[in-house]
C-alpha cells in the first residue's frame, strides 16, 4: 500500500541520466553521488525516513538498469515513498522505487529554441514549501505553470519567485547571457539546487565565461542576448522567445551552443577534464 504517497504526493525523488560512453558501450551514470546527496537532503527537509545507504541505492539502480539491457541513453527515476497505508504526516516506513526508461540525448546543433512565457503562477516559496526539496507534491506548482503556458500557445513557462525575480522553469533551471556575463538565479531565488546548473557553472568556468549567481529581473530577461534552461531532463534547452519577444536574433546563441557541446562531451566521458566522481559506469548483469 502506498496510499499516503498516492494521495498526498508524499515522496522524494531524483531523475538521473545515464549516457552511452563516448569510448565504450558502457552507460555512465551522471553525478550519481550528487543526486543521492540531494535525495537524502530532500528526505531530511521532509522528515522522511531514509533507510537505504549509498551502496544499497547504487546496487538497486545498477541492477534495475543493467537488467533492462539498454543500448541507448537512459533516464532513471529513484523515488523514496511511504511503504504502508500511512497519512500525510507519516515519516515512514519508506520504500524505494527505481524506474529507468530509455531516453536519447538531445543532440546539437539545435535549429531552434523554445517559446517561453513568464508564468502568472509564482514558484513555491520557503514560507510554504521548501524549494530545495525535490518532493512529488511540489510538482503541482510546475504543472499549473506548464499547462497555462501550453494553453496559451507557448512551449514552456518561466516562474518568478515571491519577490518577482526569476526562479526557474517547470523542472529546469535558467541562465541568461548579457553583456559578456552568464547569470543564473541564486539559491535564495526559490530554485531547486540543480545538478545541471552546477555542471553549467563548472563548464562556463572552464570555457572562461564570466558567471554570476544573483537575482534576475523580468526586464533583464527581455534584454538578454541568450537564455537557456538546463536540467537532467532538459539538458541544455535554448529559449528563442519570451512572451513572444525574440531573444537575441531568435536562433541558438553561441554561448548556449558552446555550453551544450561541452555538456554532451562531459556526460559521455569525452571531455579532457571531468571532476572525479561525476561518471559512474553501470556494470552489466551477468
Ligand atoms: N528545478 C526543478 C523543479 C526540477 O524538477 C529539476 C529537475 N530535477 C531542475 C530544476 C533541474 O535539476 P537537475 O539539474 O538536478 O536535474
Amino acid at each position: 500500500m502506498v496510499a499516503a504517497t498516492a494521495q498526498f504526493g508524499l515522496n522524494v525523488f531524483e531523475g538521473i541520466r545515464a549516457y552511452k560512453s563516448a569510448h565504450t558501450d558502457q552507460l555512465l551514470l551522471f553525478r550519481f553521488d550528487d543526486h543521492i546527496d540531494r535525495l537524502e537532503h530532500s528526505c531530511g527537509l521532509l522528515d522522511l525516513a531514509m533507510p537505504y545507504n549509498r551502496p544499497a541505492i547504487a546496487n538497486a539502480v545498477n541492477s534495475v538498469v543493467a537488467a533492462n539491457s539498454y543500448t541507448n541513453d537512459v533516464a532513471v527515476r529513484v523515488t523514496i515513498l511511504i511503504a504502508d497505508e500511512g497519512s500525510w504526516s507519516s515519516m515512514g516506513p519508506t520504500d524505494m522505487f527505481v524506474a529507468p526508461i530509455e531516453r536519447p540525448r538531445r543532440t546539437r546543433p539545435l535549429a531552434n529554441g523554445v517559446a517561453a512565457c513568464v508564468s502568472s503562477w509564482e514558484r513555491i516559496d520557503d514560507r510554504s514549501f521548501p524549494p530545495l526539496a525535490k518532493v512529488g507534491a511540489n510538482y503541482i506548482n510546475g504543472r499549473y505553470a506548464h499547462l497555462e503556458a501550453q494553453r496559451n500557445g507557448y512551449d514552456l513557462p518561466l516562474l518568478m519567485n515571491r519577490r518577482g525575480t526569476l526562479a526557474e522553469g517547470a523542472g529546469s533551471c535558467a541562465f541568461i547571457y548579457r553583456n559578456g556575463v552568464l547569470s543564473t538565479p541564486n539559491l535564495a531565488s526559490s530554485i531547486l539546487e540543480s545538478i545541471t546548473r552546477d555542471t553549467v557553472l563548472s563548464i562556463a568556468a572552464e570555457l572562461n565565461i564570466e558567471v554570476t549567481q544573483r537575482e534576475i529581473s523580468r526586464s533583464e530577461l527581455y534584454l538578454a542576448e541568450e537564455v537557456f534552461l538546463c536540467g537532467s531532463a532538459a539538458e541544455i534547452t535554448p529559449v528563442s522567445s519570451i512572451d513572444r519577444r525574440q531573444v537575441g536574433d531568435g536562433t541558438v546563441g553561441e554561448i548556449t551552443d558552446a555550453i551544450h557541446e561541452q555538456y554532451l562531451r562531459v556526460v559521455t566521458g569525452h571531455a579532457d577534464q571531468i571532476p572525479d566522481g561525476w561518471l559512474t559506469p553501470l556494470v552489466p548483469c551477468t
